[in-house]
């Protein structure tokens, strides 16, 4: 079946003679039991009946299957946020001494986390451009545990060559991860090139609303899920049931959405690119962008979130934020309204200019967000924004 129908067809818990029609909300934190030794027996496995909400709760377990199935896995563990996600994942597979290999173009939240691993546990990460599988063949050491890539990354668009370096990977008996949030299961299915373990931020498309914080991880294989659900119910940064119950609400429109969210990503790229005010646009669909042909290979979109430069610089930078009228300040993206970010005056204001640089992040450079707006109100207000 296509997505648009399974991502509709989300099953719920079976009753008696009857069917919810929606997921219902199981928001309870524990089950009652007749006989200790279910109790007991369903403590220990991802499969028993439901016990504590932190070791499975039904609504989280249908938002879980609903993602395990659009990714192509066979099981999925919900976080309590995007970051959960990447926490659970590398603490729960990695041990003191260990090594993984990354792209360089990063999430912050992810960079952050891993320079943290390396002081405290020292779990050094060696970073690669994602374009040359030979240079990731050459990183591998005997005590790699992780190859961890991005789809389309933040704030260049960088896309990795997937197949390739999950293929280097696999031969070394390296599992791969991809942080698939600004794809989409719509955009790319990793597992299907060979990724062993797909994150979201569900915070992002997933959820669709801006109105829920949460992540997951879904797994190719039921050894790494159990592996790793053992980890979740000991680490605890799991997802609640009332913000799973809001993105599998998120998920039923989930390939509408992505289809509009693309068609506006290119109206908007486009616009911007023929504008006198406007230096370089950084959108993967882009015939000029240099990931423009590697995405074309494995990605049917190329997402909604993406840069561009302004020629005025930091000033100008400051006064498109201040004077978008629709276009709302904001971080995130994944919503369905259209946000920007000017990284250098906001997220970025600790740094030197010579350290944007080094991280890519130019003075005038703006991060937008498309959301699923009538394209010429959005082209009206960034006109009158830039003009
Ligand atoms: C937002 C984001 C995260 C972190 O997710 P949270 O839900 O904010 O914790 C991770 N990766 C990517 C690519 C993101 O955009």
């Amino acid at each position: 079946m296509h997505p648009d129908t399974r991502a509709v067809h989300v099953s719920a818990p079976a009753l008696s003679g009857s069917t919810p029609l929606s997921v219902p909300l199981y928001q309870t934190s524990s089950f009652a039991f007749e006989d200790p030794a279910v109790l007991a027996d369903s403590m220990t496995r991802p499969d028993g009946a439901y016990v504590y909400s932190r070791f499975g709760n039904p609504t989280v377990r249908a938002f879980e299957q609903a993602l395990a199935d659009l990714e192509g896995g066979v099981a999925a563990l919900a976080t309590s946020s995007g970051m959960g996600a990447i926490n659970l994942l590398l603490h729960g597979l990695l041990r003191t001494g260990d090594h993984l290999v990354a792209q360089t173009s990063l999430y912050g939240g992810t960079y952050a986390v891993l320079r943290d691993l390396a002081a405290r546990y020292g779990i050094e990460t060696t970073y690669v451009s994602g374009h040359d599988a030979d240079e990731v063949r050459a990183a591998i050491r005997p005590r790699t545990r992780l190859l961890y890539l991005e789809t389309i990354s933040n704030p260049t668009g960088h896309v990795s060559d997937l197949p390739a370096l999950a293929a280097v990977a696999r031969a070394a008996g390296v599992p791969t991860v991809v942080d698939n949030t600004f794809a989409s299961p719509v955009h790319c299915r990793p597992i299907s090139h060979g990724v062993d373990i797909v994150l979201h931020s569900t915070t992002k498309y997933l959820g669709g609303h801006s109105d829920v914080t949460g992540g997951v991880l879904v797994f190719a294989d039921e050894a790494r899920h159990r592996e790793l659900w053992e980890h979740a119910v000991e680490f605890g940064a799991v997802a609640d049931p009332f913000a799973a119950w809001l993105a599998i609400r998120g998920l039923h429109t989930l390939p509408l959405r992505m289809r509009r969210h693309e068609e506006n990503a290119a109206t908007v790229a486009n616009w911007l690119a023929a504008h006198p005010a406007v230096s370089a646009v950084h959108w993967t669909g882009l015939a000029d962008h240099p990931s423009h042909a590697i995405a074309g290979k494995f990605l049917s979109g190329y997402g909604a979130a993406f840069c561009f430069d302004l020629a005025g610089g930091f000033d100008a930078g400051v006064a498109l934020s201040r004077r978008v009228r629709l276009i709302r300040l904001a971080p995130s993206l994944g919503g369905t309204s259209t946000l920007i970010l000017h990284p250098a005056s906001t997220s970025h204001r600790q740094l030197a200019e010579h350290e944007l640089r080094a991280a890519g992040i130019g003075a005038g450079m703006i991060r937008i967000a498309v959301g699923i707006e009538h394209p010429d109100d959005l082209l009206a207000d960034l006109d009158q924004a830039l003009d």
